[in-house]
């Protein structure tokens, strides 16, 4: 009887397959509001997902962000939660081509637009969009890096890894994990062949070092369309596919959304 009632209810968890409460910097608060209001954290606005027992803020937590106590407004309630210290590894890397470390000064403008690019699609919110956060894994294979490691490329300090890296082979397809619209495509100086998509409420994905991209923008993919190939295009040591995941602006660890898996 226990075992029947334990398998309903992890049943009823992958039906609405809220990613995983990780409260760390680089992780994911997931907060039981009760009523659905407008949520914001620091100012921004913040995804919302009902299920059968009760209302949930979604928070995105950048890797940036202090330890310790935070504040959600709700509505016009203060709700506080804590972020707990999380230390990440350290990684070192060799990268053949200098240029994509130390970029040339004819490479800067170049690099500002795309950023820009990314930034937008990272910014866009619309309240009202359902957000899809039922997530299968776009490819499969070995995972080679994990998220949040902090970078020494060619013995300088870099940017701490913003996504999970998945090895797949040159060419393996890749798949949109959730229904969501094709923002931004292009063939940017580090990431490569990249596409973004935007899932609503501020959840937006990254995929990047594509061999070839499936799609333009625009496209409204459901869950398990091709989004285009595992490729080593842009800064890598190889193929495999870099996974990034946006939540109100802040890059959090995919494998949070991968537990129903
Ligand atoms: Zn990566």
């Amino acid at each position: 009887m226990i075992r029947i009632a334990l398998a309903l209810l992890i049943l009823s968890c992958n039906v609405f397959a809220l990613p995983e409460h990780s409260p760390v910097p680089g992780g994911i608060a997931v907060i039981a509001i009760g009523i659905n209001e407008p949520v914001t954290f620091n100012g921004r606005p913040v995804m919302t997902q009902r299920t059968e027992d009760d209302v949930y803020a979604i928070i995105g937590l950048p890797l940036s962000i202090k330890p310790g106590e935070h504040e959600l407004i709700v509505g016009k309630r203060h709700i506080a939660f804590t972020v707990l210290a999380h230390e990440y590894e350290t990684q070192s890397l060799t990268i053949k081509n200098r240029r994509q470390v130390n970029p040339l000064a004819q490479d800067l403008t170049r690099i500002a637009n795309e950023r820009k690019e990314m930034d937008q699609a990272f910014l866009y919110f619309d309240r009202e969009s359902a957000a899809d956060t039922d997530f299968q894994t776009p490819t499969v294979g070995p995972q080679s890096s994990s998220f949040g490691l902090r970078r020494i490329l060619n013995g300088q300090p870099r940017n701490p890894h913003s996504g999970i890296d998945i090895a797949a082979p040159e060419g393996a397809p890749i798949v949109a994990p959730s229904a969501g619209k094709v923002v931004a495509t292009g063939d940017y100086f580090f990431n490569g062949n990249t596409v973004l998509i935007d899932h609503g409420q501020g959840l937006v994905t990254m995929y990047c070092h594509l061999s070839s991209i499936d799609v333009v923008k625009g496209d409204m993919l459901a869950a398990g369309d091709a989004v285009g190939k595992v490729g080593q295009t842009g800064r890598v040591t190889g193929p495999h596919l870099h996974w990034g995941v946006s939540l109100n602006n802040a890059r959090v660890d995919p494998a949070l959304f991968l537990q129903s898996e």
